[in-house]
């Protein structure tokens, strides 16, 4: 079906699946993204990284 290369970021302290995007097309980088963002469930900020959903 169609391209759609949905990433998820799963807080790296509670594992939640708290941000959800859409990747760009085709993007041939296979590093893992870590990024931080506030988790509402650690209610705090903490390292997210990158998985596909
Ligand atoms: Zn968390």
């Amino acid at each position: 079906m169609a391209e759609r290369n949905i990433q998820t970021l799963v807080c790296s302290e509670c594992k939640r699946k708290n941000y959800h995007y859409q990747a760009g097309k085709k993007r041939a980088d296979k590093k893992k993204v870590e990024v931080r963002k506030f988790c509402p469930s650690c209610k705090k900020h903490t390292l997210h990284k990158e998985s596909k959903s």
